[in-house]
């Protein structure tokens, strides 16, 4: 069977013979997982300057020490780390037995074992992150996967298929190709698990699909992520840092800082330095080959539609460097919109651009009382030096994850979990929780030779003896 499939009838063909050859060989070893997660680390070392080209050429626009940093580097992370770590993610969990069974030899233990075979749905952001990460967790779990890449970045989708045909058996692991068309028949086959990532509106989609076949989902969405200058914090060191998240894959990342909150007096002591380190950064945008093109032209509508709304509602718009768009360019300035009406688009969807929120607070419980009336976000930002400020911040908020003093971090931890909460997501990967997100964490109980029941009086036909000692267990203690 050719790896390389274009119709939801050749996986759903695929995914049985998957299965079957799943049930087959039972719970691989160690080394076969190695051997697989070492295998898409080779290709992707192999075939990097494919897929670096390849990735530019999708976004019109994205510098190869990027595409490499990115894509390439931030999957191989994930994958080496998944390597070297699985032999012991595997092992037994010893789990003790009940008394009296543990003082008659019973045995117990948690196993983790591959559930089978596993879908994964990626994103155009970062084509190859959004599949290559999640894949480092359900290979090391032992299971065999089919990936579905974003058609929005179709050159990379075709390089990554045809390199993963030459190089994988289908039964072990497979690509297709396609559209929403293919990604709704794709999210509605009978996998063991099934990895989306994108958009929280097609999310919903997909875990319906899933649900028909009682499918478990990872759902890895977006939203609106916010940042919160407290008046603690270094003001030009928050604007220096946050200017630097922004402008990565200029705004097209899903933790990237959407909504900035800063206290009144200090809006413009952030304005300057944060235009100054944007500048430092980005002198121009128009042909610059540091910034990331917006994607296509459909996105690039999207988010002049934001803007023209803030405009015409009457908000300031700032642009970071300050050059007029030249409308033929996707390479764009930044675009801060500062205190836009609540009922704008700005405020209401996900940016996903080069476009970010400023918004001037007078006192922060009204800053969280804010975030907290809003889908809960994929990540969280706190600037400050002031440690019960943060301690407030932390508890009286909820988000997939957080930086604090910075933007964009946790997410490239790879022994923690990264996932959403609520809006944003469900479920997480990369570590061992991605391990573990993966596998069936099946308990086993192994009895004594030994049966005491019929002789201590534990079975029918029940007794007095029985109820009693019943009884004299129900207590508080
Ligand atoms: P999208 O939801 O439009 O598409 C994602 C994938 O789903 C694509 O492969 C697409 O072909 C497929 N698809 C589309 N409709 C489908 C349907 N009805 N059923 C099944 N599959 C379908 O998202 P996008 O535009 O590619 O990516 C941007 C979004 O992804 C943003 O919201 C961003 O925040 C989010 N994102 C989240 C993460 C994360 O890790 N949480 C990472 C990257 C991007």
């Amino acid at each position: 069977m050719n790896a390389n499939l274009r119709s939801i009838d050749e996986v759903g063909v695929l995914l049985a013979a998957q299965r079957k050859a799943f049930d087959h060989e039972g719970t691989v070893d160690a080394a076969t997982r190695k051997r697989r997660l070492q295998a898409v680390i080779d290709l992707l070392v192999a075939e990097q300057q494919t897929l670096v080209e390849a990735m530019d050429s999708d976004f019109g626009g994205r510098h190869p020490g990027y595409g490499l940093m990115n894509d390439i580097l931030g999957a191989l992370a994930s994958l080496k780390h998944a390597r070297d770590h699985v032999e012991g993610w595997m092992q037994r969990d010893p789990r003790p037995a009940f008394p009296p069974y543990d003082q008659l030899g019973a045995e117990a233990w948690v196993q983790y074992q591959p559930k089978g075979s596993v879908g994964i749905i990626g994103t155009w952001n970062a084509p190859l992150f959004t599949l290559l990460s999640p894949l480092a967790g359900v290979l090391a779990a032992g299971n065999r996967a089919i990936l579905k890449p974003s058609e929005v970045t179709g050159n990379t989708a075709a390089v990554l298929a045809a390199a993963i045909g030459e190089r994988f058996d289908p039964l072990e692991l497979a690509v297709v190709t396609g559209g929403v068309e293919v990604g709704q028949g794709f999210a509605s086959q009978p996998f063991d698990h099934l990895v989306f990532t994108g958009s929280t509106v097609v999310g919903r989609d997909v875990m319906r699909r899933a649900a028909e076949n009682l499918v478990p989902v990872t759902l890895e969405l977006g939203g609106k992520s916010p940042a919160i200058v407290g008046r603690s914090a270094d003001i030009a060191d928050a604007a220096r840092r946050l200017a630097i998240a922004k402008m990565t894959n200029s705004g097209q990342i899903c933790v990237s800082p959407d909504l900035v909150y800063i206290a009144v007096e200090h809006k413009q002591a952030f304005i300057d330095a944060f235009r100054a380190a944007v500048i430092s950064l980005y002198p121009n945008a128009n042909g610059n080959p540091d910034l990331v093109a917006v994607v296509n032209e459909r996105h690039q509508q999207r988010i002049d539609r934001y803007l023209a709304d803030a405009l015409e509602q009457g908000a300031e718009v700032l642009r970071c460097p300050d050059e007029a768009p030249v409308p033929e360019s996707r390479k764009r300035p930044l675009s801060v919109v500062v205190n836009p009406p609540l009922r704008s688009l700005v405020m209401e969807e996900e940016l996903f651009g080069p476009i970010m929120v400023l918004l001037t607070y007078s006192d922060l419980p009204s800053v969280l009382a804010e975030i907290n009336a809003r889908p809960r976000p994929l990540a969280l930002y706190y600037f400050g030096q002031n440690p019960a400020e943060q301690d407030y911040v932390l508890s009286h908020t909820l988000s997939g994850g957080v930086t604090i003093n910075d933007a964009m971090m946790h997410p490239a931890m790879h022994d923690a979990p990264f996932g959403g909460v609520g809006a944003s997501g469900m479920g997480h990967y990369h570590g061992r929780e991605g391990f573990r997100q993966f596998s069936h964490a099946r308990t086993v109980f192994k009895a004594p030779a030994y049966d005491p029941r019929a002789e201590w009086g534990l079975l029918p036909p029940y007794g007095e003896q029985f109820l009693m000692a019943m009884r004299a267990q129900v207590n508080p203690g």
